[in-house]
């Protein structure tokens, strides 16, 4: 259950809550929030009486039950939609944000040129990996902090905002100096001491669902982040493992549906790591306006053939140029689709 206590609440009517939870056999999972204070209690049982008893008690706005196993990112927590305000850009508003630019930050050059051109096509955020996380040791491994200097270097030059991944726990410090958005890779997903890192990192944080993680698995990666004091997460749609072989990843396309139902978190879809194919990113671009997706994430390079990483499914820039000018009629759709249910402020 979530306590939600009253604006002003004072210290002692909020410990006096936590040790009614206690005594009715619940622990107190965390306390949230400085102006407003919410608890989270968790505990096994029937909490209809507690939750009776609680809202009689003073300093208590609302208590509410919450049957999923994630509390602070479910939509039985907070019904309306977080925002996620970046630069200019609202992640989860009114605006379909797209992120594009190279799997990885490779040299001045490819990077200067990719940002302009993106920045010219309409995208909102620049992406592009400094610590990359390969499957194989002999892979290019980044350009680690050099990549991070050219992506402040890009946001310089273009005003585009920076995300970009951070792999471990002790680079966050570092990566979150440089970034906008802090992206956790896939294989990242699960890295519990770097969740909790993310919760003091102080900058909004883009989590991709697991290789094989359910949607389960990534609502509670995503309320380690929250429960650890960052609001401020998106969720990404980049394909699971299945039997097919014919694309890199399986898109689960219904997986960006289910999330708004379950989450009031935005939902961002990548196409290019779902597939591995830049000829499928039109078709499922246009399939992310469709299911409501917030955004976008794309890769995009000067010349793919010639990239350090995932060059297959990199888009050109005149490639990335036309998606942008085709995505227009379904985007004032998507725009008229955005009615007040999905409408909410930020919590942060
Ligand atoms: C990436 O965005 O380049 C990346 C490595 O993605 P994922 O973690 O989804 O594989
Ligand atoms: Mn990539």
């Amino acid at each position: 259950m979530v306590i939600s206590m009253k604006l002003g609440a004072t210290k002692e009517q909020v410990e006096h809550i936590c040790r009614r939870i206690q005594d009715f056999g619940y622990r107190v999972h965390s306390i949230q929030g400085d102006e407003r204070v919410v608890i989270a209690a968790v505990g096994i049982g029937d909490v209809t009486h507690c939750l009776d008893s609680l809202q009689a008690a003073p300093g208590v706005e609302s208590a509410v039950r919450i049957s999923a196993p994630y509390k602070f990112v479910s939509r039985e927590y907070k019904a309306e939609k977080t925002r996620i305000g970046v630069d200019g850009a609202v992640i989860g508003g009114d605006q379909f944000v797209v992120m594009a630019g190279p799997c990885s930050v490779e040299n001045e050059k490819q990077l200067m040129i990719t940002a302009h051109a993106v920045a010219r096509s309409g995208a909102n955020l620049l992406r592009g990996g400094a610590f990359k996380p390969r499957t194989s040791p002999y892979d290019f491994q980044g350009l680690e902090v050099e990549g991070l200097k050219l992506l402040r270097q890009a946001r310089q030059e273009t005003g585009l905002a920076i995300i970009t991944e951070v792999m471990s726990d002790g680079d966050v410090g570092l990566v979150a100096e440089y970034a906008d958005v802090l992206q956790i890779g896939a294989r990242n997903m699960q890295n519990f001491a770097l969740l909790k890192a993310l919760g003091k990192a102080g900058k909004p944080v883009m989590l991709k669902r697991g290789l094989s993680s359910t949607l389960k698995e990534l609502l509670l990666s995503a309320e380690y982040v929250v429960s650890h004091g960052n609001s401020e997460v998106i969720l990404c749609e980049r394909g699971i493992r299945t039997f097919e072989t014919a694309t890199r990843n399986t898109l689960d396309i219904g997986a960006v549906p289910l999330l708004h139902e379950l989450t009031h978190l935005p939902v961002i879809l990548d196409p290019a790591h779902a597939t591995g194919k830049s000829s499928l990113i039109p078709a499922l671009a246009r399939a992310a306006v469709a299911v409501g997706a917030d955004g976008l994430m794309v890769e995009v390079h000067p010349c793919p053939e010639e990239a350090y990483s995932d060059g297959a499914q990199s888009l050109t820039l005149e490639q990335f140029d036309r998606l942008m000018s085709d995505l227009q009629p379904y985007l004032t759709l998507w725009r008229d689709g955005r009615g007040p249910a999905q409408a909410g402020t930020t919590t942060s």
